[in-house]
């Protein structure tokens, strides 16, 4: 079987610290329902997933086979493990696997395997590696990488959400000095004039974005945390935001 695929990349020839990870290209046929062939559109974003599989042997290879299944009804970009990248999908299709027509219209996804015999971690580096590279090849800011989360609200990438920041932060191309957080707020947080809770509602943050906080203002407490930061046009509750780890900002913490 190995023969009819051609291996795309060698992500380790340009990242000597990764090792050989090879990118596998065995693409869903067009005949598949889940292949609409349709071509991407509007904005560029790439959707972070795990696979929810815990299950011995539920690899990238396991997950490619997968998806090739004319009964399966759904559909992404990639699956990555701790050794493999299966590409399923050519990256200007449409896949079904945000949750939304928006999500799906405009990005490209990418499950990252959580199989109990694999290592997750090492699949996570290697998932790192893979959207850099995306990111680069499709003109994709860090801003614009998101959980499957921020599209539907759905609790994916469930083991990556609670440092949904350091993530990013892993991916490279952070700026130390500048400060990012994570929305956990389920249902989304109010952005208020003031840093006051009675304070007129400016704006929202959906759950599970990744926003730029420019500065740090104490105002009312909200579940015992007094501290509100500065986002776009006005301010968000710094109990509902995780920040990053990679900012050099002493004002950039909970
Ligand atoms: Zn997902």
């Amino acid at each position: 079987m190995f023969k009819s695929f051609t291996i795309l990349a060698l992500l380790g020839a340009l990242h000597g610290s990764l090792g050989l990870v090879p990118i596998y290209v065995d693409l869903i046929p067009m005949s598949n329902a889940n292949r609409p062939g349709t071509a991407l559109s509007g904005t560029r974003y790439i959707t972070v997933h795990n696979t929810a599989n815990t299950s011995p042997g539920a690899n990238a290879r396991a997950h490619a086979n997968y998806v090739k299944n004319p009964t399966t009804d759904v559909s992404w970009h990639f699956t990555v493990d701790d050794h493999e990248i299966y590409q399923h999908l050519p990256t200007n299709e449409v896949g079904w696997h945000a949750g939304t027509s928006a999500g799906n219209a405009q990005s490209v996804g990418i499950e990252i395997c959580e199989n109990s015999d694999g290592n997750f971690n090492t699949a996570v580096r290697n998932s790192q590696e893979l959207v850099a590279k995306l990111m680069g090849d499709l003109n994709v800011p860090l801003s614009r990488v998101v959980t499957h989360q921020s599209w539907s609200g759905k609790n994916c990438p469930s083991r990556l959400l609670g440092t949904w920041a350091d993530y990013l932060n892993g991916i490279g191309g952070g700026d130390p000095s500048k400060c990012y957080g994570t929305v956990t707020a389920s249902g989304g947080l109010n952005v208020r004039q003031l840093p006051d809770a009675s304070s007129p509602i400016v704006g929202a943050l959906a759950e599970g974005s990744y926003v730029q906080l420019m500065g740090r203002a104490t105002g009312t407490p909200v579940s015992g945390n007094s501290y509100w930061f500065q986002v776009g046009a006005g301010y968000a509750s710094a109990y509902y935001i995780n920040v990053s780890s990679g900012s050099n900002q002493l004002w950039c913490t909970n």
